[in-house]
């Protein structure tokens, strides 16, 4: 029996900053960034934008400008994530690489 057996596919980088929450980009500025055609928001922060995760002709989703939840209205879609998860998704990320390059502003 092997106690200390290598595990493959674990991340090897170094551990999230522990106020990795307070520096989170602004959901404005992010959405600004990542989404196409975002709209104006209402008064609960919800903008309308195209769904980068379908084949999205039409602004069908709707994203978050003061809470960074996402949310795709098409059915069989239907994405719906928080900042984090959205771009988890977009990226193909794992969460701890998704956060570390929100933090670090990556575009
Ligand atoms: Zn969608």
């Amino acid at each position: 029996m092997h106690r200390n057996r290598i595990e493959y596919g674990k991340p090897t980088t170094s551990r999230l900053p522990s106020n990795w929450r307070d520096r989170l980009p602004d959901a404005g500025t992010y959405y600004a960034a990542h989404v196409v055609k975002l709209g104006k928001p209402n008064d609960k922060g919800w903008a309308a934008c195209r769904c980068p995760f379908h084949n999205d002709k039409n602004p069908s989703a709707s994203a978050n400008l003061s809470t960074g939840g996402f949310k795709c209205h098409v059915a069989g879609c239907e994405a719906t994530h928080d900042m984090i998860g959205f771009h988890m998704q977009l990226r193909n990320l794992a969460f701890a690489d998704a956060v570390r390059e929100l933090i670090e502003g990556a575009r």
